[in-house]
């Protein structure tokens, strides 16, 4: 059945506030730097990359030259072709609509962006600011380094479990961790606790249609929140170590972090002067903590225009078919198969397409959806 939504319904409102500044790293929920709300008021993607928030340390990428290339040639694996040193849970999540979408997305960032200009999205981005208001202030601190956003990021982590293990309920949860062997990153919408002292994942979707989503958006809004649930499982559980962090965001443990996002450790407590001894503090606190996995993963869906929630919905992780699910995703990036674009029984989703008529599955598939419904039409209906 077709969905009206539209097809960036999967991406986490958490997420569409980072997607805003960098479509790879988690944006500090509670502190952002000068530097990022410049780029905020700015809203333009290029200008973002263009000072470095790209995971090479080369501040300037050649988008132009990227876009010249095929994903597969040269022998590079997708990972090494869109230098993807890690993954965002939402770029998994946008994989999982349609790859070729996803990477024709990669190849052609304007017309993904133009995507993310859509009201909806726009709307959602602005409920979800709103929510995440009500719980916290934002601080703006003044970044100069990638180390030194990474160590607001964690910083953030550490003031979080605080809350959490008081009970209390926060919004932004930054998380990271390897899965099958990727290194992820995400935003956690919202963790509290229920009546029954059980920690609850809540991921916000805001929706233009007052209905529930259809079955394929549902499938990424599972596949999200139990990645979450993976990866902050994984830092209370003290399976995150601080060398994969290191090694996967390609940062420098020794290097002393800026002066602000010191004054602000300080003002915590806290007296690492590096981002290597900061990682390591952050990684005992997690394991230490008192707060436990996630229990419970729940959905709530949002109608954007009356703000009223149409449903919640509790999904189920099962943790041996989420991974093997992963592991398939993963095969693409690390070039053990092609790209897919989607069933001929989700043709549909061709027709939401920005890159119907420049991709050649979707028109194969349109094709052969046409051929199908001829071969089905009975002739005695004529
Ligand atoms: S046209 Fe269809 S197959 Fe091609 S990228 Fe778009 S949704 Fe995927």
């Amino acid at each position: 059945m077709e969905e009206k939504a539209n097809t960036w319904g999967y991406v986490s409102d958490a997420e569409m506030l980072g997607i805003r500044l960098n479509d790879e790293h988690c944006v500090p929920p509670l502190i952002k730097t000068q530097k990022e709300k410049h780029l905020e008021s700015s809203d333009d993607r290029f200008k973002r990359r263009a000072i470095g928030y790209w995971p090479d340390t080369s501040p300037t990428v050649n988008i132009r030259s990227l876009n010249r290339r095929h994903p597969t040639e040269e022998g590079l694996t997708p990972q090494n072709r869109f230098r993807r040193w890690h993954l965002s849970v939402t770029l998994l999540c946008e994989q999982s609509w349609c790859e070729m979408k996803m990477v024709l997305g990669l190849l052609k960032p304007l017309v993904k962006q133009n995507e993310m200009k859509n009201p909806e999205v726009k709307a959602g981005t602005t409920i979800h600011l709103k929510r995440q208001l009500e719980v916290h202030d934002i601080v703006p601190i003044q970044a100069h380094t990638r180390e030194d956003r990474e160590a607001i990021k964690l910083l953030n982590v550490m003031s979080m479990m605080s809350l959490l293990e008081e009970g209390q309920c926060v919004r932004e949860f930054p998380v990271l961790g390897v899965l099958e062997g990727m290194f992820f990153l995400g935003v956690i919408d919202e963790l509290s606790y229920s009546t029954e002292g059980e920690l609850v994942l809540s991921e916000l979707k805001t929706r233009k249609e007052n209905s529930l989503p259809g079955k394929a958006q549902a499938k990424g809004h599972d596949l999200q929140v139990g990645l979450y649930k993976l990866l902050f499982d994984g830092m209370v559980n003290g399976t995150v170590k601080r060398s994969d962090i290191i090694r996967h965001l390609k940062l420098q443990p020794k290097r002393v972090l800026g002066t602000a996002v010191l004054n602000h450790a300080g003002s915590m407590g806290i007296e690492e002067a590096t981002f290597g001894g900061l990682a390591d503090l952050v990684l005992k606190r997690l394991s230490s903590s008192k707060v436990g996995t996630i229990q419970h993963l729940k959905l709530e869906y949002i109608h954007q225009d009356s703000g009223t929630t149409i449903d919640r919905r509790y999904v189920r992780c099962e943790e041996d078919v989420l991974r093997g699910e992963l592991r398939d995703y993963l095969a693409f990036w690390r070039g053990q198969r092609e790209p897919r674009g989607v069933d001929i029984e989700e043709a549909w989703k061709c027709r939401l397409c920005p890159f119907q008529q420049s991709c050649q599955w979707g028109k194969d598939s349109a094709a052969a959806g046409a051929a199908e419904a001829c071969v089905n039409v009975d002739p005695d209906s004529k």
